[in-house]
């Protein structure tokens, strides 16, 4: 078997994958589920930054339909992203896998707040690095905290890893026989407003030539493919 093409990798969690059924909440069950696809990518010798998003507990457009302040729904939005960091901590740790949460919002009593070069230097040691509270600015999501950190820490490639095995032409939940890309360009993800992913990560991973590949976290061995360079999901770069 080959070793990992990509050294060192963000990937991007959206908050549903810690949500038991329902798509709500945290569920501890799933934490563990989720920490062990993690740990065998781990042990394949990659460096794992991780930013998890917080569709499982709130997200800012919601309050935005009941007339919230926008401003004040996306801070509540940042802050669920640390409950979800922790918990993923927990359930990394508690398999043995040494782990961080830095945070871009400080609350230091739970959490490192995030400095660059000290989660690159975790990533050195060995550690899982999570990266909560997103970018810490109301209006941007977590997509693109995740290509702004891949950038900052030079990660080799960005992983989006959802419930969808790639990007398709229409959604397969609403239209079975559309199709799959394998591979997709940045100005063509652009074009298709592609809903994986948003566009400003997006212009930015293309801005800075991040290769992203699109894949369902839950397809067995998906993630351990990606890294091997195998053709898993869809890729976007060029
Ligand atoms: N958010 C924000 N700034 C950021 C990242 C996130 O304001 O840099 C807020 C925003 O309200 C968003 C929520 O946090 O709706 C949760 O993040 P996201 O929607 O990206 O979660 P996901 O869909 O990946 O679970």
């Amino acid at each position: 078997m080959s070793g990992p093409k990509y050294r060192r990798i963000l990937l991007k969690l959206g908050g549903e994958a810690l949500a038991g059924p329902g798509g709500f909440g945290i569920s501890p069950e799933r934490a563990t589920e989720l920490a062990a696809r993690i740990k065998a990518v781990k042990e394949m010798g990659v460096e794992i930054a991780i930013v998890i998003g917080a569709g499982n507990l709130w997200r800012g457009r919601d309050g935005v339909a009941h007339r919230m302040d926008r401003a004040t729904a996306d801070q509540m939005g940042m802050l669920a992203t640390v409950m979800n960091s922790l918990a993923l901590r927990d359930a990394l740790e508690r398999l043995g896998v040494p782990t961080r949460v830095q945070t871009a919002i400080e609350m230091r009593a739970i959490a490192e707040p995030y400095i660059r070069l000290r989660a690159i230097r975790h990533l050195e040691k060995g550690r899982v690095v999570i990266l909560g509270a997103g970018t810490g600015n109301p209006y941007f999501t977590t997509d693109t905290a995740a290509a702004l950190r891949a950038m900052e820490i030079h990660a080799d490639v960005l992983i989006k890893a959802t419930k969808v095995d790639g990007v398709y032409e229409e959604d397969p939940m609403v239209n079975p026989n559309a199709r799959k890309f394998d591979k997709l360009t940045y100005i063509e993800a652009l074009n298709l407003r592609v809903k994986v992913l948003d566009s400003t990560a997006l212009s930015l991973c293309m801005d800075h030539n991040l290769p992203i590949i699109v894949l369902d976290l839950w397809q067995p061995d998906s993630l351990e493919r990606a890294v091997r360079g195998e053709p898993v999901g869809t890729l976007i770069d060029g």
